[in-house]
């Protein structure tokens, strides 16, 4: 892979430099409590020049989405972990892998109401035994049978001592203290002891999105206590002179701001907290005082400013005060986004076309959430699926660039097809409804109708 390495910070000192910054042996406070994964400081032999107040990256420019990915998880989200009551765990993420502290089902037992028998007293249809007892869920422990027997049983009873099938109480008949058997006496109508989850076994992995399913799990293995990702808070501030909250009049020049709103909910579907701040001008003093006050948060995305204008003042004030470690990606739509540190609060600048600024999350941020905390591959939370599809129709790619081309997915015949319907304008959100997935072209590549191209299903 060729990539240019610029040297960004020339003479000045940097505001944020007063401190010595990281190296293989100073982590910042931020990734030294992170507990998983471990990646490398921020350094690199080829990009490291020494600047007053310490070591500085050098920034890399147009790089790859894998390559972005890597530099920004030089400084990856903390990782921590809370313990919640099982009933507050909905939606929360496991920090901690969870294992049975029963055997399931804890004993033999019956699937069915009806009578426990010994099987081959029942083979004759007709056949005649004498009932011993009832077996109870929650009730003592049933008698035991011997041949000739039976035990009354309810549906999750224990098995009584001796009994090897179950009867359906619809295939029998009471008669006094005798039952007539009329239908199959069935083994497989006992659940057997730990057939599900034996007592100690692994059953829900660290990084699981903790669904009604897997809730129901970890109740049904024990835990009424349960260990989770503690919500990274992650602050979100839109800017532009143009930008005014939906809702209020619009003066001459003014749009209403979107951006803001869509990434919270894509921060909060990746199990963080979203901080949503009020959009910024474009302001280089405004934007350091509010950066300064967001800093404490884990992580601070931006929309907007980040391209090549001299208002780009996201850009402006990351090279002249914060630390960037790239700028722009290989990406269409969504190529101008950089990442950095502002007060070692790790930053993505994202670009302030609604439709950018969405796909880079999902291509980007996402997995940079996921990743720096260790959530499951399959059983974490995750905004999209890479699957195949088939085109309907010819949709171009992008020179030098991964093409993200909005199509519509659906499945057909145990085939997943790809169509488009709007325009691909970076600023038309309505093109983001419209389809549910993201084609993965790669760069110089067309496709063609009738081709089966990657592409990401957005959930
Ligand atoms: P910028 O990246 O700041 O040059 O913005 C590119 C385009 O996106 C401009 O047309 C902006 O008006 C628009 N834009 C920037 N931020 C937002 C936002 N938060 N919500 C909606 N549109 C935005
Ligand atoms: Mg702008």
């Amino acid at each position: 892979m060729q990539m240019r390495l610029e040297r960004v910070w020339p003479n000045n000192p940097k505001r944020h430099h007063d401190q010595p910054r990281n190296t293989v042996s100073q982590l910042p406070t931020k990734q030294a409590q992170s507990a998983l994964p471990q990646y490398p400081a921020h350094t690199q032999e080829v990009g490291i020049t020494l600047q007053r107040g310490g070591v500085c990256p050098i920034m890399e420019k147009g790089v790859t989405v894998e390559r972005a990915l890597e530099l920004a998880l030089h400084n990856p989200l903390s990782r921590q972990t809370e313990t919640l009551l099982l009933e507050a765990s909905r939606g929360r993420i496991l920090g901690k892998q969870l294992s049975s502290k029963v055997d399931d089902p804890r004993f033999d037992n019956s699937a069915m109401d009806g009578f426990a028998v010994i099987a081959s007293d029942s083979v004759n249809i007709g056949a005649e035994l004498t009932i011993v007892g009832t077996s109870q869920t929650g009730g003592a422990l049933p008698p035991g049978i011997t041949t000739g027997e039976a035990c009354r049983i309810m549906t999750g009873a224990p098995l009584p001592e001796g009994a090897d099938a179950i009867v359906m109480i619809e295939e029998t008949e009471v008669n006094g203290d005798q039952v007539i058997i009329n239908g199959p006496a069935r083994t497989g109508y006992i659940r057997k002891r730990a057939e599900n989850l034996s007592i100690g076994q692994e059953a829900l992995p660290t990084g699981t999105l903790l669904s009604s399913a897997s809730i129901a799990l970890a109740g049904t293995m024990g835990h009424g206590e349960i260990e989770v990702i503690k919500k990274p808070r992650i602050a979100i501030l839109s800017t532009g002179d143009e930008l005014v909250q939906p809702g209020t009049e619009l003066e001459a020049g003014q749009i209403y701001e979107s951006n803001s709103h869509a990434l919270a909910s894509l921060v909060e579907s990746m199990g963080c907290e979203a901080v949503r701040h009020e959009s910024a001008n474009d302001s280089m003093d405004e934007l350091r005082t509010t950066l300064d006050s967001l800093s404490d948060c884990d992580a601070i995305l931006t929309s907007g400013g980040v391209s090549m204008g001299e208002w780009d003042i996201v850009r402006k004030i990351m090279e002249e005060e914060g630390d960037i470690s790239f700028w722009r990606i290989k990406l269409r739509p969504g190529g101008p986004p950089l990442f950095g540190t502002w007060n070692g609060t790790p930053l993505f600048g994202l670009p302030g076309n609604p439709v950018s600024s969405l796909v880079v999350f999902h291509v980007l941020v996402a997995p940079w959430i996921a990743k720096s905390l260790a959530y499951h591959p399959e059983m974490g939370p995750r905004l999209s699926q890479k699957v195949s599809v088939k085109l309907e129709e010819n949709v171009s790619g992008a020179p030098g660039k991964v093409c993200l081309r909005r199509i519509r997915i659906r499945s057909e015949n145990g085939q997943l097809l790809a169509t488009t319907h709007t325009h691909q304008g970076s600023g038309n959100m309505h093109s983001m409804v419209a389809h549910n997935g993201l084609t993965l072209l790669p760069p110089d590549t067309d496709g063609k109708a009738g081709e089966v191209i990657d592409a990401l299903w957005l959930q």
